[in-house]
């Protein structure tokens, strides 16, 4: 991993935000996506929902969080998409080796209570390491007891579920199409999953 400090990191994006404020045509005509659909998928730092689809910014909505879960914010989200933006194709992409697949609400409570600084995975197993010195000051917290982390254990039935609880959700109407996948993120393949 590339050592970098904040200071650095954001003197870049100041930097780079030049380069794209001076080539940046507008291509839109308002904030509705042009497809009218949705992506609902996983924050993970390998997947670009645009380049796996091969669409373009202002063709979908794109929300993201720790797996790609239904939660509360995310049907908040959508709802918002469909009714102000009239979005009518929803798609929930979950991938491979997903790092919420390999935690549970157990192992994130006990960690969390312990020590609220990076974990680190030894053997397949997560751990809060030794440390020595430490710029943080805040103790481990019981709070994670009260966040639902909505980790998963069986992928395929988890989405499948998941977009149930979307189907029957009060405030989704019966009229959006809403659709599973599962994205390789070593063979690049879009799986549908019925
Ligand atoms: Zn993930």
């Amino acid at each position: 991993m590339i050592e970098i400090s904040s200071e650095k990191i954001i003197q870049k994006l100041i930097e780079s935000n030049k380069n794209f404020k001076s080539n940046h045509e507008v291509s839109w005509d308002s904030g509705k996506p042009r497809m009218r659909l949705a992506i609902l998928t996983c924050m993970d730092c390998r997947i670009n929902p645009f380049a796996i689809c091969d669409i373009s910014l202002g063709d979908a909505h794109v929300i993201r969080n720790a797996g790609a879960r239904v939660t509360e914010d995310s049907i908040r989200s959508l709802v918002i998409s469909h009714k102000f933006m009239e979005t009518t194709t929803w798609c929930i992409i979950h991938h491979t080796e997903c790092g919420m697949h390999a935690l549970s609400e157990e192992i994130i409570t006990d960690l969390l209570k312990d020590d609220l600084e990076s974990a680190v995975l030894e053997d397949g197993i997560w751990k809060n390491p030794e440390r020595e010195s430490t710029k943080n000051k805040k103790p481990g917290s019981n709070y994670a007891e009260h966040i639902h982390w909505y980790t998963f254990e069986d992928q395929r039935k988890t989405l499948i579920s998941d977009i149930e609880v979307l189907k029957n959700h009060p405030l989704v109407p019966s009229h959006i199409d809403i659709f599973g996948f599962i994205f390789d993120i070593n063979s690049g393949e879009l799986k549908l999953i019925d």
